[in-house]
């Protein structure tokens, strides 16, 4: 007897090896009047059955029974009184007979068991995502209703963090977790009103959440910043572009949450990606992206006011497509509603959204109130359409005053090329305006108002092009050439310093 006993011991303890931090389901067990004692369990990867020691036995037979010939075919002849049956399907049904084999060869038939259900129990996967871990699992045929419990590193309970009575969902994302933190998951599976008919199992995870990386231009580089963890870590820093469009890695910090990726990394004339990455986790940052652009080769930022307006805003966003150049749009926030889509074309082009006030008020006429009104409904009416707020603004008629200055919360760019386009409407004017004055770092000014400023525009991207100039945004322009950009402090150019 002490020797079935040890035997059951080493089941039991095989199990708990099988299904780590998971309750044993509990099982619809299949027990007959044989004298067997023969048990079938949902494990892991499959069933597991066993059955009681026979004294003298060199060996047992394994049948299975065969549901399309209606008979029961041999399966194994295990030395050991368990078997672990890999081949079975989720919710599927089996039927297992036992015999025992002792020294004079002959098979004895010992048990047969009763019809049980294949209910896999299978693992919960745990993912990182840059704010949350998502816990996902197989999908289990009988249920009606999954909860999933959550336990951190230290805690004694469980908590359940999520019910999903959407039997096509097998998995939740859970938000509330920690820097840091060590979690658990269980998600039991519940089948019709029984509760807990069996559960499947969790496991643990280290989670970080991700930093978030914001990235701009340096004269030495580009400046990749991120929420540094209050705990020692090492960063990753990888890059990709449409040059070498495989993640590599450019670099590594310690305990720091700014890293400056050089031009030697840099591909020009295209989007750059960076990610952060935390070295010894599974944890990877959303990515950020910049332009590449080369801060040895000439540039020049083209700026259009008053916009937009769907002809003229369109067919200078396509000719600047056509040529690989971006311009910055300074728009008047009462048109934006009307003309979303050109707005969302030159956003979505790589056009960088600046804020002509909403109204095109000159604010020298009016008090602080009024102008900060002004620049927020504008801000608020493009982040509406972009997602992302103006962090320029160019004053209408460039009129500015020192209430303009101590109102107005953005840099305010003015421009040292102006091509006069809203006067003459010539575009043979506006291009030798250009070409008479363009300088490495110049602002140009124009006005997405005009047919004669789109057709001038058909001739001057092709030239600035040809001539080697690179068509930047107002504020690449500026960062690329260490012109930092301070709240109501007034800008003309970019050049270099
Ligand atoms: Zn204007």
């Amino acid at each position: 007897m002490k020797n079935i006993f040890k035997r059951l011991l080493a089941v039991t303890l095989l199990i708990a090896v099988l299904l780590p931090a998971a309750n044993i389901a509990r099982a619809e067990s299949g027990r007959v009047a044989g004298t067997g004692n023969l048990k079938v369990i949902n494990a892991k990867d499959g069933l597991f059955i066993s059955w009681d020691k026979v004294e003298g036995a060199v060996s047992y037979v394994v049948y299975k029974y065969d549901y399309a010939n209606n008979l029961f075919t041999h399966e194994a002849t295990p030395e050991v009184n368990y078997y672990q049956d890999y081949k079975t399907e989720n919710g599927a049904y089996y039927i297992y007979r036992i015999a025992y084999v002792l020294e004079d060869g002959v098979r004895y038939p010992y048990e047969t068991g009763v019809r049980f259900r294949c209910l896999k129990m299978p693992r919960v996967i745990l993912n990182c995502t840059p704010n949350s871990i998502m816990v996902s699992w197989n999908k289990i045929p009988t249920a009606t209703q999954y909860r999933v419990y959550r336990k951190a590193q230290g805690e004694s309970s469980w908590l359940c963090v999520r019910v999903v009575r959407d039997m096509n969902t097998n998995y939740v994302m859970d938000y509330n977790v920690k820097n840091g933190g060590k979690y658990t998951y269980t998600v039991k599976a519940f089948c019709g009103n029984v509760p807990g008919s069996y559960n499947i199992s969790g496991v643990s995870t280290d989670y970080w959440r991700a930093p978030t990386v914001t990235s701009k231009h340096s004269p030495s580089g580009v400046v990749l910043s991120w929420d540094k963890y209050s705990n020692k870590h090492t960063y990753i820093i990888d890059h990709r572009s449409a040059v070498s469009p495989s993640w590599k890695t450019v670099g590594e910090v310690y305990d720091k949450g700014t890293y400056t990726c050089s031009f030697d990394n840099i591909d020009f004339g295209v989007i750059n990606y960076f990610r952060i990455r935390l070295k010894n986790t599974n944890l990877v940052s959303y990515s950020t992206s910049v332009y590449g652009i080369d801060p040895n080769k000439p540039m020049v930022a083209l700026t259009y006011d008053d916009g937009p307006l769907t002809s003229v805003t369109n067919s200078i966003v396509s000719t600047l497509k056509k040529n690989g150049g971006r311009a910055t749009f300074f728009v008047v926030g009462n048109r934006v509603g009307s003309y979303k889509s050109s707005l969302k074309n030159a956003f979505d082009a790589g056009c960088e959204i600046g804020n002509h006030t909403y109204g095109h008020y000159i604010l020298t006429n009016y008090k602080q109130s009024t102008i900060k009104s002004q620049i927020n409904q504008t801000n608020n009416a493009v982040k509406k359409i972009t997602g992302k707020a103006p962090t320029l603004v160019r004053a209408p008629g460039g009129s500015i005053n020192s209430t303009v200055k101590s109102s107005v919360e953005y840099p305010l760019i003015q421009w040292n090329v102006d091509t006069l386009d809203w006067k003459y409407r010539n575009a043979n004017s506006v291009v030798s305006s250009v070409k008479n004055n363009v300088k490495d770092g110049s602002i140009i000014l124009m006005h997405d108002l005009y047919k004669s400023t789109a057709d001038a525009t058909k001739t001057i991207v092709p030239w600035l092009k040809s001539q080697g100039y690179q068509m930047v945004t107002v504020t690449e322009l500026m960062q690329i050439r260490g012109h930092d950009l301070n709240a109501g402090q007034v800008y003309y150019s970019g050049y270099k310093k």
